[in-house]
């Protein structure tokens, strides 16, 4: 089977990546993506401007978000895919979600402030695009610009991921209810990058079955932060689950991003790509 270069996550400036959704279609098509959606944290409100400009373009589309949620105290990201961008309980749903982020944003700002970074809160607004949605990637861009760290991959390590001192534990969605949101605007749910979570074997395990149970369908195997050794693993567990497959770059910024849009490898032949069960879903000019 021939596969079509599909590229199914993705962040403009309407989250935490740097480039509008127009640059980020012209950016996809120049790369040769066929087929893209744009999945912003927490939000759609970049969608109609994406889908606009992609059908200009010429490439196939697919509305999509990216949903925070909180299982078995870690964070993970469930990628909605062929939503309706207008369903009232996904977009209620979103809209909760982001509601929390300012005070968390403001609470990791004085966690910087009392290991001597002082004024982050203002620094990372000076990044951010949307109003209702700062993220830690905001925070690290301007410590880089602060010239704490030379790259965000660094900050990170040393003050955003969880345990650090400038982490703050929130409490983002359930994962049954990021899923049915997503089930119900008529898309797929799929779980993102799932090497990158901290789990046991017995809690990924979990994470899996309830997903399934919730009515999740698929799983991202190929994307910009798995290795060749995780693709293969998540094509096991995507069998193991009988779960479609999903591919995805997760690009943020051309200057951030280690792998640019579409540049990823194939699917593994073995899956069955998430795509063909969302042909009544994407929308072409
Ligand atoms: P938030 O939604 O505010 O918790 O921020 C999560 C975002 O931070 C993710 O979507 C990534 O864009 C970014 N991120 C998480 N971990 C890292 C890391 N180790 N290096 C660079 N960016 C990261
Ligand atoms: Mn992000
Ligand atoms: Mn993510
Ligand atoms: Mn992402």
């Amino acid at each position: 089977m021939q596969l079509i270069n599909a590229d199914l996550h993705s962040h403009s400036d309407v989250s935490d990546g740097t480039l509008s959704p127009e640059a980020l279609a012209t950016r996809a098509h120049a790369q040769g993506v066929e087929l893209w959606a744009l999945t912003d944290h927490d939000e759609l409100g970049g969608v109609a401007r994406a889908r606009e400009a992609a059908l200009d373009l010429g490439m196939g589309f697919l509305a999509g978000c990216e949903i925070s949620v909180t299982f078995a105290g870690e964070s993970v990201h469930i990628v909605g895919l062929g939503v309706d961008p207008e369903d009232e309980a996904l977009v209620a749903g979103l809209q909760a979600i982001r509601s929390g982020r300012r005070e968390r944003a403001e609470r990791m700002s004085q966690a910087l402030a009392a290991v001597g970074i002082r004024g982050a809160f203002e620094g990372a607004l000076r990044y951010v695009g949307n109003p209702e949605l700062i993220s830690r990637t905001h925070f690290a861009r301007w410590l880089v610009e602060a010239g704490y760290f030379a790259e965000t991959h660094e900050v990170f390590r040393h003050y955003l991921a969880a345990g650090k001192p400038g982490h703050v534990p929130h409490h983002w969605a359930g994962l049954g209810d990021a899923v049915r949101w997503i089930t119900g605007a008529g898309g797929v749910a799929v779980i993102a990058h799932p090497a990158r979570y901290r789990f046991s074997p017995t809690a990924e395990y979990a994470l899996f079955s309830e997903f399934v149970a919730h009515g999740g369908q698929a799983v991202e195997v190929v994307t910009g932060s798995h290795t060749v050794a995780e693709q293969l693993q998540y094509a096991d567990t995507a069998l193991e689950f009988e779960l479609l497959a999903s591919r995805g770059s997760d690009f943020h910024s051309p200057d951030e991003s280690r792998v640019d849009l579409g540049a990823l490898p194939d699917l593994p032949g073995r899956l069955t790509p998430v795509w063909q069960a969302l042909a009544g879903r994407i929308q072409r000019a």
